[in-house]
């Protein structure tokens, strides 16, 4: 079946999914449909006032609980379907769950119950700062120095890459104490945007949104900051990622049905040599194998999902989705803008933005080839 909305009917009625999930995705969709999406022009400020909208709908409220992990098909029903319909929209949500499910899993009482309700309301805005100028797929060289002072830490060093850094209200930062050898010596803190000695300087991107370089100098964090236990931040970081990965899996997948569905419209609306192009058998081959990559990729990603929500590994599921999904994504959304020929390189139309917005899903959360390394070891 040709998805003509976010999801594929077929691929959400298995077994795989409850009603609930069938329920969120036809709900979301609905209220994704109706948006205009035009907001402020600078990416953070786009990047502020969607999260406000998208928690102001009630879109998060998920994210204030005290159980101990978040359900991720409905994750992955959230951000394929936010995907579909708006690049930023997805981003924000997806940095807000990142930032929340560590607070969630790892967070004293007084930590989640300081900073969830912000979250989840989308009036305080979370980043996850784990990326370094030397430390970006080998997260063990992380080198931002968290010296013991008194009762409290001193943080000195650098991080990058940062989603929602320049904005965020709070970041969960991965900081070397010191307290064992590499990946040993690693502590996750809890550090408000606002702390003196913090200063985030805004990237600008290939698809603009709020994206930053942050230094630390001399910055002064209290006891109370420190997330999960001393020494154990690289196990925070490790299990929030291996989380999220099969959600951008989800993502691509949001990203390559919107793609097939602008090119298929086009190709049966385009004249050309006397038919349409839907009826060129060339075209025809290419919208085939747009079709067979993106019920692969909902697939996989799917299982991924249902198999952390059954309590199963599903780490080895959850890297195969991501590199599956984002790369056939890449070629999916290709594809789409040859089927446009000259139409899909107009600059901010919509299949030359998803050309912009689907290439970082290969690098974030773990890069195509550090995740094929992982799988091929688990062989
Ligand atoms: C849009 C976007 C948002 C991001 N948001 C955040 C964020 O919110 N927080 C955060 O902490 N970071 C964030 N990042 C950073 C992201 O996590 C890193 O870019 C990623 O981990 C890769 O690190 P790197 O860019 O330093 O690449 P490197 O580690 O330098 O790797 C470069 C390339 O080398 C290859 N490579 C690396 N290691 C291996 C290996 N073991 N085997 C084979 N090949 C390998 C891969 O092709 C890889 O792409 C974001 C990045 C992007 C693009």
């Amino acid at each position: 079946m040709t998805p003509a909305t976010a999801f594929d009917p077929d691929v959400l009625g298995l077994p795989l999914f409850e009603d609930r999930h069938r329920d969120l995705a036809e709900r979301l969709d609905r209220w994704c449909s109706g948006r205009d999406w035009a907001g402020p022009a600078g990416p953070a400020d786009r990047c502020r006032a969607l999260l406000a909208e998208i928690g102001a709908a009630g879109w998060l409220r998920h994210l204030d609980t005290d159980r101990p992990a978040t359900e991720l098909r409905s994750l992955c029903v959230r951000r394929q379907v936010l995907a579909y319909h708006e690049d930023l929209a997805d981003y924000v949500y997806s940095i807000q769950e990142l930032c929340a499910a560590a607070v969630t899993r790892y967070g004293s009482g007084e930590q989640r119950r300081r900073h969830l309700p912000g979250l989840a309301a989308g009036t305080g805005i979370g980043a996850l700062a784990l990326s370094e100028p030397g430390a970006g797929s080998d997260l063990a060289a992380v080198a931002l120095e968290a010296a013991p002072d008194g009762d409290g830490f001193v943080l000195n060093g650098a991080k990058t890459w940062i989603a929602q850094g320049d904005i965020a209200d709070v970041l969960v930062v991965l900081a070397r104490t010191g307290d064992g050898p590499g990946p040993l010596g690693l502590t996750a803190f809890l550090v408000p945007g606002d702390a003196p000695g913090l200063k985030a300087s805004p990237i600008g991107a290939i698809a603009p949104r709020s994206w930053a370089e942050i230094a630390f100098t001399d910055c002064r964090v209290g006891p109370d900051a420190v997330l999960g236990e001393r020494g154990r931040g690289y196990v925070v970081a490790l299990d929030v990622l291996e989380r999220a990965r099969m959600t951008v899996a989800a993502a691509a997948v949001g990203f390559a049905a919107r793609a097939f569905r602008l090119a298929l419209d086009h190709a049966r609306g385009r004249r050309a040599f006397g038919s349409r192009l839907a009826d060129l058998q060339l075209v025809k081959s290419s919208l085939a194998d747009m079709r067979v990559k993106l019920s692969a990729a909902s697939l996989l990603t799917a299982r991924a999902a249902w198999a952390a929500d059954s309590g199963e590994d599903y780490a080895e599921a959850s890297s195969t989705a991501k590199v599956y999904a984002t790369e056939a994504a890449g070629e999916i959304v290709d594809a789409a803008v040859q089927i446009f020929g000259a139409a899909g390189l107009v600059a901010d139309s919509p299949v030359e933005r998803l050309y912009r917005q689907v290439r970082s899903l290969r690098i974030y959360e773990g890069p195509s080839e550090v995740l094929q390394m992982s799988i091929a070891e688990s062989l």
